[in-house]
C-alpha cells in the first residue's frame, strides 16, 4: 500500500459512521481525492487538524486499492484563514472557488498551478480588504489554468484579426470577427476595454489586486460573458453565487 505526503485544502467534510470524516481534499500533487479520516471526530489529539472546509493542511494518507477509501494517517494544519472564517462574504467567495474546482476537476486530475491559485487566493482573501470583482478575477485566472481559458487573440471562427468591433462567444468559446458575426447570432456585444481587461488580469500579479479598479460598463460586460461561458461549458451547482446575490444587497 503507497504511502503518500501532501498539502491539501479541504473541500468537503462530512460525518463518517460514528466517529469519522469522509473528506474531499484538493492536494497539490494528487489532485482532488476522496479520504476518511479515521476516528478523527473522537480523539481530537489523533490529528493536528479538525479538517474544517477551507482549512490548508499537510496530510499523510495511504493509497486505496482496489477502490477502498484513501486513509489519512497524518494530517497537521498549516492555515485556518481566520479572516475568510469571520467574513460571510469572504467565506462566500472562498466557498466558490471551492465550487468551481469541485465542478472542474475530475478525482485525481493534478494541477498544481490550480492547487497554487486557489492557495494564494484564500491567502489573499484572509488578509486583504475586500475587492468587489474578486469572483471574477478568479474565474479569469482559473479558466485560464484549467484548459477552458476563452480565446481573446483573434477569430473564433476564421482566425482573422479583430478591429474595432467584436462578439462574444459562449457557445464557440471566444470571440468573432465582425465578419462572422452570423455565425452565431446569441453572440454578445464586447468592447475594446473589456477584451483588454480580460487579457491584463490573466497576467496580473494578486498583490497588485489591492486597489484594483475596473470600469464599471467593462465590469457588467465582464461579469456576464464570464457568467454564461461558465455556466455553458462548467456544470456544476454554485449555490454561493446564489447567497452572494442575497448578502451582496447589504454591502452595495
Ligand atoms: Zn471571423
Amino acid at each position: 500500500m503507497a504511502i503518500h505526503k501532501t498539502e491539501a485544502i479541504v473541500i468537503d467534510r462530512k460525518d463518517f459512521r460514528e466517529t469519522s470524516y469522509l473528506l474531499s481534499l484538493f492536494t497539490a500533487d494528487f489532485g482532488k481525492i476522496h479520504a476518511q479520516a479515521k476516528g478523527a471526530k473522537r480523539k481530537i489529539d489523533k490529528f493536528g487538524s479538525n479538517f474544517v472546509p477551507l482549512s490548508y493542511n499537510k496530510i499523510v494518507f495511504y493509497e486505496s486499492i482496489n477502490g477502498s477509501l484513501n486513509i489519512i494517517s497524518q494530517a497537521d494544519l498549516l492555515e485556518h484563514f481566520n479572516g475568510i472564517d469571520k467574513d460571510i462574504e469572504k467565506y462566500t467567495y472562498a466557498s466558490y472557488f471551492l465550487e468551481l474546482i469541485n465542478a472542474t476537476m475530475g478525482l485525481g486530475d493534478i494541477n498544481k498551478e490550480i492547487f497554487v491559485l486557489l492557495k494564494n487566493f484564500l491567502n489573499f482573501l484572509d488578509k486583504e480588504d475586500k475587492i468587489p470583482h474578486i469572483v471574477q478575477i478568479f474565474e479569469i485566472k482559473f479558466l485560464n489554468l484549467s484548459g477552458f481559458k476563452p480565446r481573446l487573440d483573434s477569430c473564433v471562427h476564421c482566425n482573422g484579426q479583430i478591429f474595432d468591433y467584436s462578439r462574444f462567444s459562449y457557445v464557440l468559446g471566444g470571440i468573432l470577427c465582425e465578419k462572422c458575426f452570423g455565425y452565431e447570432l446569441n453572440a454578445q456585444k464586447l468592447m475594446q476595454g473589456t477584451i483588454a481587461t480580460l487579457k491584463h488580469i490573466e497576467k496580473i500579479e494578486l498583490k497588485k489586486l489591492v486597489g484594483f479598479k475596473i470600469v464599471p460598463s467593462v465590469f457588467m460586460e465582464l461579469k456576464k460573458i464570464l457568467r454564461t461561458f461558465i455556466d455553458y461549458h462548467i456544470t456544476g451547482e454554485f449555490k454561493s453565487l446564489e447567497f452572494l446575490k442575497k448578502i451582496r444587497y447589504s454591502y452595495v
